[in-house]
């Protein structure tokens, strides 16, 4: 199965085949700031599963807690922040799972950076949740 994730104005796409590695959501103030939300929801693949990207991306490099460089790939027209890879795992794409706009997509299994939950965001109690970044 192949499913495209889009940004709002619909110019970028990346189009990924098979289900996701894993599925979390992550609390961190990063993805705080890069979504405008209080957190991320984020599918992870293979690169070998990436088929397809298109259109024009920006790429916004940062540094991480662990001193690895992360990469954001976004939008130039519209803004929207929608794949990226980091140093700590370069062989994966994380895509973030609003940009499929499709609520039957798996849900997460995790949740990372629980120190950075705002208090009334509330798990079901079978989600685990890691204070921090977990090895994975
Ligand atoms: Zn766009
Ligand atoms: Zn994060």
């Amino acid at each position: 199965m192949s499913r495209t994730a889009s940004c709002s104005c619909g110019q970028l796409s990346i189009t990924v085949e098979g289900d996701p590695l894993r599925v979390l959501v992550c609390h961190c103030f990063e993805c705080q700031k890069q979504s405008g939300s209080v957190f991320a929801a984020w599918g992870y693949w293979s690169k070998t599963a990436v088929s397809s990207i298109k259109g024009n991306a920006t790429l916004y490099r940062r540094g991480s807690d662990a001193g690895r460089t992360v990469d954001n790939y976004f939008c130039p027209v519209c803004g929207s922040s929608i794949y990226g890879d980091s140093e700590g795992a370069p062989d994966e794409m994380a895509i973030a799972v609003g940009n499929f706009a499709d609520p039957s997509f798996s849900p997460p299994t995790f949740a990372v950076w629980g120190a950075c939950r705002h208090p009334w965001v509330q798990w079901p109690d079978h989600l685990p949740e890691y204070r921090d970044q977990p090895d994975m």
